[in-house]
């Protein structure tokens, strides 16, 4: 998946500074090409090591994409979310409640990683390893 190099940047900062559990939605022009990120409010009552985004906030963002609207011109890409004090792997809980076929994408303070797994029911593939490759944005 590509992620350009300022919103690398941004996921790292947004990551090494979150106290609680953060979520950022990835959505993009293409499949794989994340062109615009979508903070989300954490509502989980466990903040600090759940993450639950705002269903309607959500809502909204997914609306504006191919994965709930035909017409939409975006793709939704991936979730995002913080581990404070935590690894860049998915925890047990991460993949149980991965809901969506799409990139998840962790960082985790102890190791101070980005990392980018991918899920496709479809064909089996659970949480695997990706690479995120670094494009330059272009004005
Ligand atoms: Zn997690």
């Amino acid at each position: 998946m590509y992620l350009s190099t300022e919103h690398i940047k941004f996921l790292h900062t947004v990551g090494k500074n979150c106290t609680d559990e953060e979520i950022i939605l990835l959505v993009g022009t293409s499949k794989n090409k994340v062109t615009h990120l979508h903070r989300v409010p954490n509502i989980s009552k466990r903040n600090k090591d759940r993450y639950i985004p705002d269903p309607e906030i959500m809502f909204n963002v997914l609306s504006s994409t191919k994965l709930i609207n035909e017409n939409a011109d975006l793709y939704f890409i991936g979730v995002y979310h913080t581990h404070p004090n935590g690894y860049s792997l998915p925890s047990e809980i991460d993949i149980k409640n991965a809901n969506y076929d799409c990139f998840y994408l962790i960082y985790g303070q102890k190791d101070c990683k980005l990392q980018a797994y991918k899920q496709d029911r479809k064909n089996n593939v659970i949480f695997e390893k990706e690479s995120i490759h670094e494009y330059e944005e272009s004005y």
